[in-house]
């Protein structure tokens, strides 16, 4: 250890500034938890060998790698973080923050992340930076063009798992990058670091050419990933806006010129698309028959049960598909799913009929198809004939 001041040795360390910000985070559930302050740490170990180590840092070190917990997260993306902040006054170059290789899942997205997936056959994916709540005011208008909203918190963990998500969807042709990228202190600049990535790829050690954030690499990806990405993917720089419908109005723009579904990466990976088809015999749902009317004098819904051997139980009524749904749930009205999913769907042709004054006629269940003249849910009402509007 030695007393020298680093700033002989390293002109621009700010050795106090680095010790506040490391105690700060030592202090801090959450960081003793994350991987950032894992990594942070090691890094600065190495960057500063016993010998060649500060006291002040020497004493902070000891102060914080005993209170180290289980890691629990790679890094959450918090603005300001300590140990990134810790890191820069030090002066630390290389892999500070956590960069594991996360696990994929089946299905579409494979990574776990911050967003909501809304639509896979849209062709436009939007990425809101650091702003949660403009993420969550995109979902709530966004159109059918958009796949998924979700934030983006690194430069390096975070644009891998974008990345992967992505490739994973052929229907995603546009990225928009948008809401307000870290505070260049913090040095994350994700935005940025995604915008430098499609402008000009990575170099041979699979850093990002040009990107500013402070540890822009994506060692978890192939380089035949990245250029896949860049080749199909274009990505929208709206760095800074935070305006929903100006945002969406760009998301449309470009989904006007949906090129269509890309070309697959790694064949077998995408998610199977297949027919429908209608039931090849039927099976009555033990639980009975539904009979739906509309009344529309009393501007009311009315859902019959009876039991299989044709005698009614109950009434339910109400104004709307979800009201009548719930009750005939709760009650146990509906055993099979293909009946409870024909129940929605003709409860939602009444609510529809009680909105605009059309006939209503109730339609054939599903199992009935495949089984001309057989009963509604197997009793002693035949298919079709239900009373459909009543009092008009
Ligand atoms: S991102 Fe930084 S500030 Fe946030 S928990 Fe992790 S180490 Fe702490």
């Amino acid at each position: 250890m030695t007393d020298t001041p680093l700033a002989l040795a390293r002109p621009s360390i700010e050795l106090g500034e680095g010790v506040a910000q490391l105690d700060l985070a030592r202090d801090l559930t959450k960081c003793r938890h994350c991987g950032c302050l894992h990594g942070s740490l090691r890094a600065i170990e190495n960057a500063y060998p016993p010998e060649r180590r500060p006291a002040a840092l020497a004493a902070c070190l000891d102060r914080a790698l005993p209170r180290l917990a289980d890691v629990r997260y790679d890094c959450i993306g918090c603005d300001p973080c300590h140990p990134a902040l810790a890191v820069n006054a030090l002066g630390v170059e290389g892999e500070a923050c956590a960069s594991s290789e996360v696990q994929e899942r089946d299905g579409w997205p494979p990574l776990p992340g911050s967003f909501t997936v809304l639509r896979f056959l849209a062709p436009v994916a939007i990425c809101t930076l650091t702003d949660e709540g403009l993420a969550r005011e995109l979902v709530s208008v966004a159109t059918g063009e958009i796949a998924l909203v979700g934030t983006l918190q690194t430069e390096n963990l975070g644009i891998e798992r974008l990345i992967q998500n992505c490739l994973a969807n052929l229907n995603i042709r546009f990225v928009l990058v948008c809401g307000p990228d870290s505070r260049r202190v913090v040095g994350h600049l994700p935005g940025a670091s995604l915008v430098a990535l499609a402008r000009s790829g990575v170099d041979e050690r699979m850093q990002i050419r040009g990107a500013p954030g402070r540890r822009p690499a994506l060692p978890n990806l192939s380089r035949e990933q990245v250029e896949h990405f860049r080749r199909t993917i274009e990505v929208v720089d709206l760095i800074g806006e935070t305006d929903p419908l100006r945002i969406m109005g760009a998301a449309m723009t470009h989904a006007a010129r949906n090129p269509g579904p890309a070309d697959l990466l790694l064949p077998g990976r995408g998610i199977p698309v297949m027919a429908g088809y209608l039931p090849a015999r039927m099976v009555p749902d033990p639980a009975g028959y539904l009979i739906v009317c509309v009344d529309s004098r009393k501007r009311r819904l009315l859902l019959e049960h009876y039991r299989n051997e044709g005698v009614l139980d109950l009434v339910i009524e109400g104004t709307t598909t979800a009201e009548l749904c719930t009750a005939a749930i709760d009650r146990g009205l509906v055993s099979r799913l293909d009946h409870a999913a024909y129940l929605g769907k003709e409860l939602a042709r009444a609510e529809q009929s009680l909105r605009t004054g059309s006939p209503y006629v109730q339609d054939a269940a599903p199992e009935q198809c495949g089984a001309t003249g057989a009963a509604v849910g197997g009793g002693g009402r035949a298919a079709g004939c239900a009373c459909g509007e009543i009092n008009r």
